[in-house]
Formats: structure tokens, sequence, C-alpha cells
């Protein structure tokens, strides 16, 4: 194996556009209602949706939808803001399903 130096990416499943990098991930111990996902500090190429209020498992927080800029799937949903203050460090964070990204380096 050479020893490229190359950045291992998240991308999107259904259009390849590239959202994510593997060092920006926080947490992959996340889980959405539709499965496992992962908690990144930060994701390109998207587009927001409206800001909303949300109760999820954890509390209440406000967050949008985000939307992959190319092909306009859904791809998880960024923290807005959070009310409870074990939850702060979500803020400005960005859950993305691992069922709607791949890492394939090809
Ligand atoms: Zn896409």
């Amino acid at each position: 194996m050479a020893d490229l130096i190359t950045e291992r990416l998240y991308s999107c499943q259904n259009c390849r556009n590239q959202i994510s990098r593997h060092d920006d991930i926080i947490s992959k111990g996340f889980q959405s209602v539709r499965g496992r996902a992962f908690l990144f500090y930060e994701a390109r190429n998207v587009r927001e949706g409206i800001q909303q209020e949300k109760m999820l498992i954890s509390g209440t927080y406000i967050v949008c939808d985000l939307f992959c800029c190319e092909c306009g799937q859904i791809l998880g949903w960024k923290y807005i803001k959070a009310y409870d203050d074990s939850q702060k460090y979500k803020e400005g964070k960005v859950v993305l399903e691992k069922f709607k990204i791949t890492n394939a380096s090809s």
C-alpha cells in the first residue's frame, strides 16, 4: 500500500457530492429515528432548511434540516440552539445519517 496523503471524505450517497471529512467526526454513536448517524463539526456543500424547534430524545433544540446542494436529498440536521446546558456542545454541529452518506474512496 502506498502511503498517500489523502483525506478521508464523506460524500452524498446519491450524487457523491463531498459533504464532510472523517477528521470532522465528533461521535459515531448517534441515533436518528431512521437509524445510525454521525455527529460532525461541520458539513460542506449543504443547504440549510428552515429552523424549527424539535423535541429529540436528549432534549429540545432548534434545528434545521440539511440538504445536499447538488441533488437536494435530505442528509441530516444541524443544531442551532440547545435549551439544555448539558447539550450546548452540540450547537453549530451537524448530524448526518449514516445511510445517506458514503466514505467510499473511489
Ligand atoms: Zn447529493
